[in-house]
């Protein structure tokens, strides 16, 4: 009987004409911010410098035409589908968007690899949020094609990380030498347990402020104490504003909490004001991965040092390099 090999394997050698097989990246998942390296972080900030280059030139090319994502969204997201889907059809790509699972197969029982099985027959790379830990990572040993972890659950969120990185890098010029104080739900709040992993490969200081019940994870703290990152913990911001270079607020995740009554409980404990910023240094940044439900107050959005809505804008810029990145492109 003839036997017959698949057409290409996991991750495959498949390399049609034109793609870059020594681009790094090439083929890779991106799973978490421990896959990354300080070389890695500044080979991608600077395809994503190139990237907002030719975007403010032309606004959109064809790096990607014929390449086409899968967007695969098992929880509500405003800015991570939408800029991924900005940044492929940018990129001259095109987009399956799955964002309402109960629409899709998942409703009527599909396991997740056999979604990401299907959607990779008709995609070149699928984006992946899903409320599981480690889901993507799961995709990912199933997939042919690179798997982009868009956040799972209360674990990782690996690009929001890379963005609010190159945000960081972009407004202040340097890492190394800076503190950067998290302030909210640092339990739950996935972006802030990728940043503080991604932050620990530079020369910086961390401090922590939270309610007593949503502390940072202790093995994160000591993943980093590990690494001899300075780090502390507060129930009160005032401490530790006036030696802060960034300001990182994050929303208390209301739908990680079993009984509403904790979450009513803790949910206004840190509100930032104009009065607020008044303590700040005049070059801090305040950055929020977005959205915000009342913890910064639409009166500081006026102030320079709001960098919330600029920080959405260089996610775009970070996407399109990851995107270019794992396709071989860039
Ligand atoms: N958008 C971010 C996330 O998906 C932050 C948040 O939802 O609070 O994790």
């Amino acid at each position: 009987m003839a036997t017959f090999s698949p057409p290409f394997r996991r991750k495959s050698p498949y390399m049609p004409f034109g793609d870059q097989r020594n681009a790094p990246f090439y083929g890779r998942d991106i799973l978490s911010v421990k896959q990354f390296k300080r070389s890695d972080l500044e080979y991608i900030f600077g395809v994503a410098h190139e990237m907002r280059e030719m975007v403010e030139r032309v606004g959109s090319f064809d790096l990607l035409k014929g390449k086409i994502l899968a967007n695969l969204f098992y929880e509500p997201s405003t800015r991570t589908s939408s800029s991924f889907t900005s940044a492929m059809e940018r990129l001259g790509g095109s987009v399956i968007p799955i964002n309402e699972v109960r629409y899709s197969s998942v409703s009527k029982g599909e396991s997740l690899p056999d979604t990401i099985r299907t959607l990779e027959c008709y995609a070149d790379v699928i984006v992946l949020r899903h409320p599981e830990v480690g889901a993507s990572a799961l995709a990912a040993q199933y997939a042919r094609k690179p798997i982009i972890n868009a956040g799972d659950g209360v674990g990782e969120h690996p690009t929001q990380a890379l963005l609010d990185l190159f945000t960081i890098f972009s407004e202040l010029g340097q890492m190394d030498g800076i503190t950067v104080t998290m302030l909210g739900d640092l339990k739950y709040g996935r972006t802030v347990h990728s940043l503080a992993r991604l932050l620990s490969l530079y020369d910086v200081r961390l401090n922590y402020v939270s309610p007593d019940i949503l502390r940072m994870p202790p093995e994160i703290i000591q993943e980093l104490g590990d690494k001899s990152i300075p780090q502390a913990e507060f129930d009160a911001l005032e401490p530790v504003l006036p030696q802060s270079d960034v300001l990182y607020v994050t929303r208390v995740q209301k739908e990680r909490f079993e009984d509403q009554q904790v979450y009513e409980s803790v949910k206004g404990a840190f509100i930032i004001t104009p009065e607020t910023m008044h303590n700040a240094k005049e070059r801090m940044i305040v950055m929020h991965p977005l959205p915000r439900v009342g913890e910064i107050h639409m009166d500081v959005d006026a102030d320079p040092r709001a960098a919330y809505f600029r920080q959405m804008e260089y996610g775009l810029y970070v996407r399109m390099a990851l995107l270019a990145m794992v396709l071989g492109k860039a």
